[in-house]
C-alpha cells in the first residue's frame, strides 16, 4: 500500500468536537488537527486536546495540534435567529453596540469599527460571500446598502479592504489564548493576518516568554501586505498557510491562484511547509459529494507538492466530515501514483542561491540518488527538525522516514509533505543500527526486502546541522 505524502489538516467544531469523531477522523487520515479560536471556548478546546491525545496513545499515532489566534478579525455577534437573509438592494443598521441582531440590526464585534470606516466604502461578509456598500456613519451606527445577498449567520467574519485598519495582528484576546495553548501543550500556533516578519517575531517571542518553547509559527498569508512582504514572512515563520477566505476579500480572487503558487514556492526555497486552506471540499458541508471543481482543487494542490491540505467548515460544521477526508486521502494517493510516474524533482538552481552550504549539497544529492537508484525511501535523522524539512524540500517521491527522539518534534513533522516520524531514543551509534531499524519498518510493511532505501545522517552524531553522509542500503 503507498503511503500518502500530502498531510491532511481538519478543523475541529461543533460536527466533528467528541471524541468519537476524532477517532474516526484520525483513522481517516487527519495528521494535524486546527483549532480555531475564533469560534470554540476553552473550555470546549481544553476538552478537544485531551480527546485528540487520548486517541493518539490508543493508536500508537502522532497528531499535531495547531491552535489558530483569532487576530483583529472582524466579526459580526449574534443574531436572535442564529442568521439572518440579506436582500440585495436593503439598507440596513450595522452597529457596534452590545446589542442582539435582527433582520434590520446587525452587532459588530470590533469597538473601532464605526471609526475606521468610510461612507462609499465597500463591506464584505462571510469570507466575502456577501457585499455591501457603507451609506452613512452616525454615531455607533453604520448604515450599509447590501449589494450580494444571502444568510448572514452568527460570527461570520467582516473584511474591509478599503479601510485603513489600526488593529494589531496579535491582540489581547491571542495573548490569553496563546497562554491557555501554551498550558494545553499545542504543538503549533497560527498567526492570522501576519503583515511582516516582525509580527511573526512578536509572537515567537511571546511564546518564549511564556514558556512554550519548541512550539512553531504558522503564518497565515491573507492579506496584500502579506503577499508584498511574502519571503522574510517565509524566512521567519516555521511554515505558512495560503488562507484563502480572508486571502480573496483582501486583494481581487481571480489572484488568489497566483499567490498560491508563489507561496508554495518560497516555502519550499525555504525548507517551510506550506499548507493549502479554505474551501477545497465546500460543498461537503452539505453534500455527501463534492464538486468536480473541488476534487481537482485538491488533486492540483497535492500535484504541485503542497505540505498539507487543509478542511475548515467541512470538518468543523459539515454533515460529512470524515467523507471529507476519505475524498482528500483517495484524491491525494491517486494524484501522487499520477506524479511518481511523471515527475522528477525540482532542479538545484531552485532551491539554493549563491554558495550552497554542506548540508544542502547532502540532502538535494540524496534525493537525486533517490531517482538514479529507484529507492523506495529515505530514511533521516533529526532532533531539531532540521534536517528532515531540508530532504523533504526537494519534495521526493517517496516517504522520508524520519527518526527523532522527540515526541513533539514527531507531531511537527506530521505537517511536513513526505515525513513518517518515528519516536526513538537518542542514540550515539545510529549508523551502526541501521540494520535494526530497517528491519523494523520492513516489519511494519513500510519497506520489502530488496528495497533500496537512501539514508542521510551526520558524523560524529548529535551536532545540529551537520548533515555530511549518504548510505544506500538494501533492505535484507
Ligand atoms: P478563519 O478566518 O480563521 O478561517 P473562519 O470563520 O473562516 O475563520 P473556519 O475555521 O475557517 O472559520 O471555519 C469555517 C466556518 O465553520 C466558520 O465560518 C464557522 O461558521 C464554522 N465554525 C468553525 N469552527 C466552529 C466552532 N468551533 N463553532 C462554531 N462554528 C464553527
Ligand atoms: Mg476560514
Ligand atoms: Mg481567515
Amino acid at each position: 500500500m503507498a503511503i500518502r505524502l500530502t498531510k491532511i489538516v481538519a478543523t475541529l467544531g461543533p460536527a466533528s468536537g467528541n471524541k468519537a469523531s476524532i477517532k474516526s477522523l484520525v483513522a481517516k487520515g487527519v495528521n494535524i488537527f486546527r483549532l480555531n479560536l475564533s469560534h470554540g471556548t476553552h473550555e470546549t478546546v481544553r476538552k478537544w486536546i485531551q480527546w485528540i491525545r487520548e486517541v493518539e496513545e490508543e493508536n500508537h499515532s502522532y497528531v499535531g495540534i495547531l491552535l489558530d489566534l483569532q487576530g483583529p478579525k472582524i466579526r459580526v455577534g449574534k443574531f436572535k435567529e442564529g442568521s439572518i437573509h440579506l436582500k440585495r438592494g436593503q439598507r440596513l443598521t450595522f452597529t457596534t453596540e452590545k446589542k442582539i441582531g435582527d433582520e434590520n440590526l446587525v452587532p459588530v464585534q470590533y469597538p473601532r469599527f464605526h471609526q475606521e470606516v468610510t461612507k462609499g466604502e465597500r463591506i464584505f461578509l462571510d469570507d466575502g460571500n456577501l457585499s455591501g456598500v457603507v451609506k452613512q456613519v452616525s454615531g455607533q451606527r453604520v448604515d450599509v446598502e447590501i449589494q450580494t445577498g444571502g444568510i448572514l449567520s452568527d460570527h461570520k467574519g467582516i473584511n474591509l479592504p478599503d479601510a485603513k485598519l489600526t488593529a494589531d495582528p496579535i491582540t489581547a484576546k491571542d495573548k490569553a489564548d496563546l497562554k491557555f495553548g501554551i498550558q494545553e501543550g499545542v504543538d503549533l500556533v497560527a498567526l492570522s493576518f501576519t503583515g511582516c516578519a516582525k509580527d511573526v517575531k512578536r509572537l515567537k517571542s511571546l511564546i518564549q516568554k511564556q514558556g512554550g518553547q519548541g512550539i512553531e509559527v504558522i503564518a497565515k498569508i491573507e492579506r496584500k501586505q502579506a503577499v508584498e512582504n511574502l519571503e522574510e514572512i517565509v524566512k521567519e515563520a516555521d511554515g505558512v498557510m495560503v488562507a484563502r477566505g480572508d486571502l480573496g476579500v483582501e486583494i481581487p480572487f481571480t489572484e488568489v491562484p497566483v499567490v498560491q503558487q508563489r507561496i508554495l514556492r518560497e516555502g519550499a526555497k525555504h525548507c517551510k511547509p506550506v499548507i493549502v486552506a479554505t474551501q477545497m471540499l465546500e460543498s461537503m458541508i452539505e453534500n455527501p459529494r463534492p464538486t468536480r471543481a473541488e476534487v481537482s482543487d485538491v488533486a492540483n494542490a497535492v500535484m504541485d507538492c503542497a505540505d498539507a491540505i487543509m478542511l475548515s467548515g467541512e470538518t468543523a460544521v459539515g454533515k460529512h466530515a470524515v467523507a471529507a477526508v476519505g475524498v482528500m486521502v483517495e484524491t491525494a494517493l491517486k494524484s501522487e501514483a499520477y506524479l511518481a510516474e511523471t515527475r522528477s524533482i525540482d532542479s538545484w538552481s531552485r532551491f539554493f542561491e549563491g554558495e550552497p552550504t554542506i548540508n544542502a549539497g547532502i540532502t538535494y544529492s540524496a534525493n537525486r540518488m533517490v531517482e538514479l537508484l529507484n529507492a523506495k525511501a529515505m530514511v533521516v535523522f533529526t532532533i531539531s527538525g532540521g534536517t528532515a524539512k531540508m530532504v523533504a524540500s526537494p519534495k521526493p517521491m517517496v516517504p522520508v522516514f524520519v527518526f527523532t527522539p522527540s515526541l513533539h518534534r514527531a507531531r511537527l513533522l506530521n505537517l511536513v509533505r513526505g515525513t513518517v516520524p518515528f519516536v526513538v531514543e537518542e542514540d550515539k551509534h545510529l549508523l551502526l543500527h541501521m540494520e535494526q531499524l530497517i528491519i523494523m519498518l520492513k516489519k511494519r510493511r513500510l519497506l520489502k526486502k530488496g528495497d533500496r532505501v537512501v539514508i542521510t545522517t551526520g558524523i560524529p552524531v548529535g551536532i545540529p546541522n551537520r548533515t555530511n553522509i549518504i548510505r544506500v542500503e538494501e533492505v535484507p
